[in-house]
């Protein structure tokens, strides 16, 4: 496995909308391993999510894990989760607002709505088709994640810049002490 290199925003690839992996090649030695290193790269890095256009790959392909973030703490623990060509088939109307960052944004967090709940349609690595409920934070990172395949980050969801904050300066000043 390797750390893949990480793409930030200025980088065309970020905002390069990503291609469907037709469903026949996911079993192919070379996508399972690019899906290894997303996985070592995200954990390396200490994201709870890494999708392919942040490792140069403007393929529709997205990694998720939370277990004990440093980056997020308080937050409940995700099981590791590989969604290729993930689809939000509905999404709540309620929505939370919350805080966010990105490896690709990195020393940087905003506040962003996200809708509450979602439906969720992808292939596993194995290439199983599954249809999914996922809620609060899990619901939050889909949703960030899927915004990365369409070549959108968490700056375009906020609907103003005041919250923007350095991570420095947020840990100092915003975080939540609960
Ligand atoms: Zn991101």
């Amino acid at each position: 496995m390797a750390i893949l290199k990480v793409a930030r925003l200025g980088h065309p690839v970020i905002r390069t909308p990503s291609e469907a992996i037709p469903r026949e090649t996911i079993p192919s030695a070379e996508l399972q391993r690019f899906i290894d290193d997303m996985i070592e790269t995200m954990r390396e890095y200490d994201g709870v999510g890494l999708a392919a256009p942040q490792v140069h790959v403007a393929k529709q392909i997205a990694v998720i894990e939370v277990a004990d973030n440093r980056r997020y703490p308080g937050e409940g623990s995700i099981p590791l989760t590989v969604l290729i060509n993930p689809k939000i088939i509905s999404a709540s109307k309620r929505q939370m607002e919350d805080w966010e960052g990105c490896l690709s944004v990195n020393e940087f967090r905003g506040k962003v709505p996200r809708a509450e709940a979602l439906e969720v349609e992808a292939y596993t690595r194995k290439g199983e088709k599954v249809k999914f409920h996922a809620q609060r934070f899990f619901a939050r990172v889909i949703q960030h994640e899927c915004d990365h395949l369409v070549g959108k980050v968490f700056l375009d969801r906020m609907p103003n810049l005041s919250t923007l904050s350095h991570l420095h300066e947020f840990i100092r000043y915003k975080q939540d002490p609960s």
